[in-house]
């Protein structure tokens, strides 16, 4: 216990005296918002601060703006492997309006207090820049190279209008549907193929697919392309849709529904249609109940207060959701705006940088820090979070 204390208590130290620069990396993306993709400048500084620390550096692997820093023990003491999870693009025309300048700042200031620890606890500290969480699924292709494979515990912290454990995520599978027609003049249709009528007629045949779906169920369509001019029989349409339900399993099923429903729409309309995956699909988020624990008491030990526990409701879709597949996983929210400010808005963005948003990079800093100590010396909270995992990856494959 008292060796415990005096590494909390160091950690209280390092973050601390390291606070103003790493919030200075906050503002400076603040600043400088970036698209998922196109995170060329929250790369450099990111990395350079990381490099700085001592940390060795993959600076392009997966993603051109994603990377892998690492530090390990000198004297090559095994032990676990934990990643801590660093997002950083923005959005357009909002800018960080989802608050990722302030979740990698949580990351980066808890490597830097953990760091000094890794020569005594052994194991190997690892920060992850996971790009293009709005776009592009940066932790989707990470996962899928195979990134977290050997990782312990994979752990971040999204700013939020609450405090709370992390939460269930939807599969999301992106489809499109496109009809090839024919055009004609708009007095001659009998000569031509109408793409927008099979687009019209798919749009509503999709909307009666409702009544039909589980539980936690969502449908969103688009009409993309709807011809070009009113006096032509338009030749091409398409439809841009989103599927997502609590697994993948049920989101696949749904669009399959839905490609029937195109493909009956296109013969009887005399088109083409060809179906296709337009966006990188996302997987829904396994919870590890045994790391929202752990953060809990870090949580707490920081003085943070009304704690939400883990929510089992179904909520959006994030890339996080890859990442627990293969690792036992925790996205945690810390409150940085009150409850009538949206997520994707501009009072969003400017919290990160408020006091309430400074102050809360400093105690989600030291609770990431402590919960990844805690993973470090204390095997037996791996192993449970370890055992918890194995239960509920046989339990989803099922
Ligand atoms: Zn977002
Ligand atoms: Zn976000």
């Amino acid at each position: 216990m008292k060796d415990l204390d005096k590494a909390y208590n160091r950690i209280n130290k390092t973050t601390e005296e390291h606070l103003n620069q790493v919030f200075s990396l906050v503002q400076d993306l603040y600043n400088h918002p970036e698209v998922g993709g196109q995170e060329f400048h929250a790369h450099q500084i990111l990395t350079d601060y990381l490099e700085n620390l001592g940390f060795s550096i993959e600076r392009k692997l997966v993603m051109d703006t994603a990377f892998r820093a690492v530090y390990q023990s000198s004297v090559s003491k095994p032990g676990p492997t934990i990643a801590l999870m660093a997002e950083y693009d923005a959005l357009p025309g909002i800018g960080h309006g989802c608050g990722h300048n302030l979740i990698q700042g949580f990351s980066l200031l808890a490597a830097t207090a953990l760091k000094d620890w890794i020569d005594e606890t052994g194991g190997t500290l690892q920060v992850l820049g996971t790009p293009a969480e709005e776009n592009f699924g940066g932790k989707v292709h990470m996962a899928e190279a195979g990134l977290f494979d050997s990782v312990d515990a994979a752990l971040m912290i999204h700013p939020s209008t609450k405090n709370g454990l992390g939460a269930l995520s939807s599969a999301l599978y992106p489809l499109k549907f496109e009809f090839f027609g024919k055009t004609a003049h708009g007095c001659k249709p009998q000569e031509g193929a109408s793409a927008l009528d099979a687009a019209v007629m798919t749009y509503t045949a999709i909307q009666f697919q409702r009544q039909f779906m589980g539980k936690d169920c969502f449908i969103h369509g688009i009409i993309k392309n709807g011809g070009e001019a009113a006096n032509v029989i338009p030749g091409y349409a398409s439809l841009e849709y989103y599927f997502r339900a609590p697994t993948m399993k049920e989101a696949k099923k749904m669009a399959q529904n839905a490609t029937k429903r195109a493909q009956a729409m296109a013969d009887a309309t005399g088109c083409k249609m060809e179906s296709s995956v337009y966006e990188c699909p996302y997987g829904d988020t396994l919870p590890s109940i045994s790391l929202a624990e752990l953060m809990h008491e870090a949580m707490t030990a920081e003085g943070i207060e009304d704690i939400e526990d883990f929510d089992w409701t179904v909520g959006g879709s994030t890339d996080v959701g890859a990442v627990s597949y293969k690792c036992p996983t925790l996205q945690a929210n810390l409150k940085i705006a009150e409850p009538d400010v949206l997520g994707h808005s501009v009072e969003m963005a400017q919290a990160t940088v408020s006091d309430v948003g400074k102050k809360a990079l400093l105690d989600g800093a030291r609770a990431l820090a402590k919960l990844s100590y805690r993973l470090l010396t204390d095997p037996e909270a791996l192993e449970t979070c370890r055992s918890e995992q194995e239960e509920r990856l046989e339990k989803a494959n099922r």
